[in-house]
């Protein structure tokens, strides 16, 4: 395995952190308010910041180069969404939003959908979204998903009844997850298909309105008899666990790098406002609750980030590392909600007001314990493999991770 430590230290990981933050301290910051209002605006805003983004080659930079990407190996990329994750709006700026659908693209399109789906994407000239969680059955077990698609003729004719499937408002397509195998077994029985929004049939019922986001762009949408054609089947049928699996797998890493980022940020602003508010005849940092968040916060983060850094390590040495990413994403979700809590109480009223950017932060930090496999999932990987192996006479090494009983 690589040393992490001389990959974060080496002149070209310095060099982009250093380009990213400073690109953060122009651009991104200064326009968090207009970008958060939305509209016409907003877009402008967003778009010249693309295009900054572009000029400097910062432009969706963990993409492979054949594609329209920075063509930066797995390794660096982490450590550059730890800066990319302060802002929110810097995924978007700097072309990183789309990375887990381009990924998906890259991997299992055929030559005709990367043309048409997979170059404008990249680009920044069209929004993806993913279709798969559904009101009436269980999201953390999608082996329950009831869209059907059915074969008549050349084409799919695909019903049934989505929601969550964020910025389909905006997208040029969404990637649905649908039984088409309804007599394989489990876990062959679902394909993906891609679906133009245009397409007749593709009903938004409603932007669902989310806590602190009356607007909404997590879709509920209802698919009526939509027909593509065959050809919009993503890889291969009965595929979609897999596809949906390596959709996810190192964009976890990604994840989890950015809400280092987030909290790394939020513990600026406690820390600073510690210094300068004067409570009781002295700064909030001489009182000892507040030492204790703010040591507690800089222990977590640490530590949420050296278990990252484990599983990215792994990750790049080829191992799939389900224990180590499962690990990190219900511990990285909790020590990003709890040092965001912690710089909000720290800030009083101001912490809830919307004049910095905690309260919008803590709110997408609570969104974090639930999307991608909620907290509860992930914990039960963990302890169910670990307590597999230990069945089996192996172990958990806290080394080298789960470790088989050696043949005798
Ligand atoms: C902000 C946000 C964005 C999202 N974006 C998308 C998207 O783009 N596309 C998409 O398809 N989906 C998206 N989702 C949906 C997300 O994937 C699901 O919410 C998630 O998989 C959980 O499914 P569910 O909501 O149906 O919860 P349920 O499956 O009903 O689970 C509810 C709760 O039950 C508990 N639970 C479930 N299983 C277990 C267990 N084995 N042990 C113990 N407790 C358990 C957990 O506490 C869980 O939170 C998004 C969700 C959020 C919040």
């Amino acid at each position: 395995m690589q040393n992490v430590a001389e990959i974060e230290a080496s002149p070209e990981v310095q060099d982009l952190r250093s380009r990213v933050s400073s690109f953060l301290d122009e651009l991104i910051y200064p326009n968090e308010k207009v970008l958060d209002q939305g509209g016409d605006e907003a877009r402008r805003t967003l778009k010249s910041i693309q295009a900054k983004a572009k000029e400097r080659g910062l432009w969706a930079l963990g993409l492979p180069k054949e594609i329209g990407g920075g063509g930066l190996p797995f390794m660096p990329y982490v450590f550059v969404n730890e800066i990319v994750g302060r802002s929110e709006h810097a995924i978007a700026g700097l072309g990183t939003h789309s990375a887990q659908d381009a990924t998906m693209l890259h991997l299992y399109a055929s030559p005709e959908q990367k043309k048409r789906f997979l170059a404008p994407l990249v680009n920044g000239d069209i929004y993806p979204s993913f279709s798969m969680t559904e009101p009436e059955v269980s999201g953390a077990d999608p082996t329950g998903l009831r869209t059907r698609a059915v074969q008549d003729g050349d084409e799919w004719v695909i019903n049934g009844h989505k929601w969550f499937t964020s910025g389909a408002n905006v997208a040029a397509f969404s990637t649905v997850m649908c039984v088409t195998e309804p007599d394989a077994p489990t876990y062959d029985r679902f394909s993906m298909i891609i679906v133009p929004t245009d397409t007749p049939g593709y009903e938004i019922v409603r932007a669902v309105p989310v806590m602190g986001d009356t607007r909404g762009g997590h879709c509920e949408i209802r698919y009526n008899n939509v027909r593509v054609p065959l050809t919009n089947l993503l890889g291969s049928r009965g595929q979609a666990f897999k596809i949906a699996q390596k959709r996810l797998g190192p964009g976890r890493i990604y994840h989890c790098m950015r809400w280092l980022g987030q909290a790394q940020r939020a513990f600026e602003l406690m820390v600073t406002r510690a210094i300068n508010r004067q409570s009781f005849g002295g700064p909030l940092s001489d009182k000892q609750t507040i030492q204790n968040w703010i040591a507690d916060s800089a222990a977590e983060i640490q530590a949420a980030r050296l278990l990252t850094l484990n599983a990215a390590a792994k990750v790049d040495a080829g191992d799939e590392a389900r224990v180590e990413i499962s690990l990190i994403k219900f511990w990285g979700a909790k020590v990003l909600h709890d040092v965001i809590d912690r710089a909000i109480q720290v800030h009083g009223a101001l912490g809830v007001s919307e004049d910095t950017p905690l309260a919008k932060m803590y709110r997408h930090a609570r969104f974090a314990r639930i999307y991608d496999g909620p907290d509860e999932v992930h914990r039960m990987v963990v302890s169910r493999r670990i307590v597999r192996e230990f069945k089996k006479g192996g172990k958990w090494d806290f080394g080298r991770g789960l470790v088989s009983k050696p043949a005798n």
